[in-house]
């Protein structure tokens, strides 16, 4: 059991790549074996420890390097349930110490050339180059910014390379035309509505089409999932040239499971040359919840906090994540998820800051049943002066049947239904459908005033004939509505 951290190390150690010499393996072995026990360190090579509240975040099943994942639950980590979220240990203990203001440094992914290497040798050579007597001098000093200079003074540079660059401070946006119809909308203030459509698991794309047409006139824009549940579907990427092509616009997923920092670059590079101007950036669910055979399982690549910050950096400094300069950079409106039934809401409300910080513009949330809770997770926003840096848009879903509230209930990472709500579509019976719309319209009508909340994304997945009842019963029409030539569909 290690000494400073809530378990034991759940993965095995990395281990170098290349062979080494001699004298470094030893190394590696010494810190390999003392850091195990003491952090349940992984040897990523890529030490985070000091920022961490010196508890190592490489336990995280998802590798998540920047704070909890969606799923996150203050008792244990929903990719697997015998083990506590590492992040909400991590945030538990930085409010204990008082070091909570440090997580919202954006701290780098990792550098696979380090990976499985020592780490101290790189903090006595950066103490080598600020001097020893300066930097226990200033750690020894009764002055708390002479001692936190001190420390900045090795750590900071071991811990953020060059080519990264992370810090915990609001980037806002190098522009200032909308780049999307969605970001111009709500930059004129208007109470937005966007959809989700369902990605056909085969290549045809009638039913896609129909979806898109069904929706196109009552939306802002359209959103595609990338992939949920870990299962494959038709790519995000797809579905949102086919909706350009269809005189709509896409909100374009990108999960960070299934790509690799090369490949995330390529695809947004791409995309944006097709014409998608909204991305949402996603950790994206756990292989956990695939169906056999499981893919990769631990760390990835990046997480959505390094996608926010690489994409961040092609817009608006024209750079690689290499540092590399783009010569034509890509233009986009960026979003990222808000989960405020993760966790608890003030160490969401961190996660949330870090990302509008890394580059979110957008939130689009989970699925939100409670508005009471809600307002816990708007407050806590507003603490951190974030409610007017990034555009929210609530997360509404209509549940059609008892079935359905139940499965999400008990099996999506993040959600909550209140047993009042499940009660209510037990007690419907046959009228099940007709009860879950009345739900989703209380539930638009008591969140749609609320500080801070400049819109709804409806997530009627599998049910989108419901979506034109549902945005004009709850009388939030765009203003510039037209109605469709042929009425929509009989819900
Ligand atoms: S709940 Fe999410 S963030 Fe927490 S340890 Fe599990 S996968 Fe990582």
């Amino acid at each position: 059991m290690p000494g400073f951290t809530p378990a034991r190390r759940w993965q095995p150690p990395y281990y170098p790549f290349k062979r080494e010499p001699f004298g470094t393996r030893v190394l590696e072995s010494v810190e390999r074996v003392v850091k195990g026990p003491m952090f349940g360190c992984r040897m990523c090579g890529n030490c985070l420890l000091q920022e961490t509240a010196f508890i190592c975040p490489m336990e995280c099943p998802k590798g998540e390097r920047n704070g909890p994942c969606g799923g996150s639950t203050t008792e244990y980590c929903y990719v697997d349930k015998t083990r506590p979220c590492v992040w909400y240990k991590i945030y538990d203990r930085a409010f204990r110490m008082g070091r909570q203001e440090m997580l919202l440094e954006v701290l780098p992914p990792l550098d696979w050339d380090k990976t499985g290497g020592e780490t101290w040798a790189d903090v006595y050579h950066q103490i080598q180059k600020v001097g020893g007597k300066n930097f226990f001098g200033g750690l020894l000093s009764g002055d708390a910014e002479k001692r936190s200079t001190a420390w900045s003074s090795v750590f900071r540079p071991v811990r953020q390379p060059e080519w990264w660059n992370g810090d915990a401070n609001y980037h806002p946006p190098a522009y200032t035309e909308p780049v999307s119809n969605l970001e111009k909308r709500l930059k004129a203030g208007e109470f937005v509505v966007t959809a989700e459509v369902a990605p056909p698991m085969t290549v045809a794309t009638n039913k896609l089409l129909k979806n898109i047409e069904i929706v196109k006139p009552y939306v802002a824009a359209i959103n595609f999932t990338d992939c949920p549940s870990a299962s494959p579907r038709m790519s995000s990427w797809a579905c949102s040239t086919i909706t350009i092509q269809a005189g709509a616009e896409p909100v374009m997923q990108i999960a960070a499971r299934d790509r690799t920092r090369i490949g995330l670059q390529a695809e947004v590079l791409g995309s944006n040359a097709l014409g998608v101007r909204n991305i949402l950036c996603l950790s994206g669910d756990s292989m956990e919840m695939s169906s056999v055979p499981k893919g990769k399982m631990d760390i990835l690549d990046m997480d959505s906090v390094h996608m926010l910050w690489i994409l961040r950096r092609m817009r608006d400094e024209a750079i690689y994540m290499d540092g590399r300069q783009i010569k034509f950079p890509p233009k986009y409106f960026l979003g990222a998820a808000g989960s405020p039934f993760a966790s608890d809401p003030r160490i969401q409300a961190i996660r949330e800051h870090k990302k509008v910080n890394a580059g979110a513009q957008f939130f689009q949330t989970n699925l939100v049943y409670d508005p009471d809770g809600l307002d816990d997770w708007l407050e806590a926003l507003e603490k951190r002066g974030i409610l007017e840096k990034v555009y929210i848009l609530i997360g509404i879903t209509p549940l059609k049947s008892l079935k359905v509230a139940k499965y999400m209930n008990e099996e999506v990472p993040g959600v909550t239904i209140p047993e009042k709500l499940v009660k209510r579509m037990e007690a419907a019976g046959d009228k099940a459908e007709e009860e879950g719309v009345q739900i989703a319209l209380e539930l638009i009508d008591s969140v749609k005033n609320k500080k801070g909340v400049n819109g709804i994304h409806l997530m009627a997945v599998g049910w989108e004939e419901i979506v034109p009842r549902i945005i004009t019963e709850a009388g939030i029409l765009p203003p510039d509505f037209t109605p469709p030539a042929a009425p929509p569909p009989k819900a």
